[in-house]
């Protein structure tokens, strides 16, 4: 799933290309499409695009009278629509705006049918559905503010920090990506975190997030996870890149039903391997 970096350069992509430009139709393919009833989208029609930016993992398309806020879920994409075929293949919903610039389409692959857009009323935004369940974004937290919502529950590090509740616009690869980073085991509790584990943290949450969108800024389009360079995401088996700094060890994994958590025992759990049921194949 497109997370933080993904999700912030596609938003300026868009923007370079589609503020200003006044939208003059949304048009669902599928009931599931549009979440919301009110405000209808068109009280946005005749509208310029004032800023297109990101909160989360979701997109943020203002205009004056409402912000559509898009979801693109696992495996969804917004995109110019060239085509234009009546009925494209995937396609969830097309705006369209004045001649000047192709209409974006949102397309979903699969079957879920779980990317969508919400119209959110101006000033709105931070308190309806689904931005309103967001906790604060995970890149610029402070350390100290870090540290605070570690203290109030106890929770595992790698789930709290893709728990959009908690820290948003962090998912499954950069969970992974930030706990290797900082050298801090995946299952750590938050609550013995403290300012100093708080701390560790927010460096290498902006360390990632650094990586990610530098990486993603250069493409012209979205990448796929797999493209994605990964230090210890996808990695199992693999050595880990501290390997010259540490001595020889590989990338372990624990498999949960939806995600793989991976980790480096020597730089994150003191050498320690944590239920794995899925490497020996690779380390034996
Ligand atoms: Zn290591």
């Amino acid at each position: 799933m497109p997370e933080m970096p993904e999700i912030e350069a596609h938003a300026e992509r868009l923007a370079a290309d589609y503020v200003g430009e006044v939208l003059t139709k949304l048009h669902p393919f599928n009931f599931t499409a549009l979440k919301t009833a009110v405000p209808p989208p068109d009280a946005a029609y005749g509208h310029p695009v004032v800023s297109i930016g990101r909160r989360g993992k979701y997109l943020l398309i203002e205009f004056e009278p409402l912000t559509m806020v898009i979801h693109l879920m696992q495996g969804g994409r917004l995109l110019p629509d060239e085509k234009m075929s009546k009925k494209p293949r995937g396609g969830q919903a097309r705006l369209t705006f004045g001649d000047d610039v192709p209409p974006l389409l949102l397309t979903e692959q699969g079957t879920e049918r779980r990317a969508g857009i919400w119209c959110v009323a101006a000033g709105e935004l931070d308190t309806s559905p689904p931005i309103d369940k967001l906790g604060p974004e995970a890149v610029g937290l402070p350390a100290e503010a870090l540290a605070e919502l570690f203290a109030r529950q106890s929770m595992r590090v790698h789930g709290f920090l893709r728990d959009q509740r908690s820290v948003a616009g962090i998912g499954r690869r950069l969970a992974n990506e930030v706990c290797w980073q900082a050298r801090i085991s995946p299952f750590a509790t938050t609550k013995k975190l403290g300012l100093e584990g708080a701390t560790k943290v927010a460096e290498a949450i902006a360390v990632c997030a650094a990586e990610g969108l530098e990486y993603e800024r250069g493409r012209s389009d979205m990448s796929k996870s797999k493209d994605r360079p990964s230090n210890a995401h996808g990695q199992t088996g693999e050595p880990c890149p501290r390997s010259d700094e540490h001595g020889p060890d590989a990338i372990r994994a624990v498999e949960y039903s939806g995600y793989t958590v991976n980790y480096c025992p020597t730089c994150q759990t003191n050498g320690k391997i944590l239920a794995d049921n899925t490497t020996s194949k690779f380390l034996k």
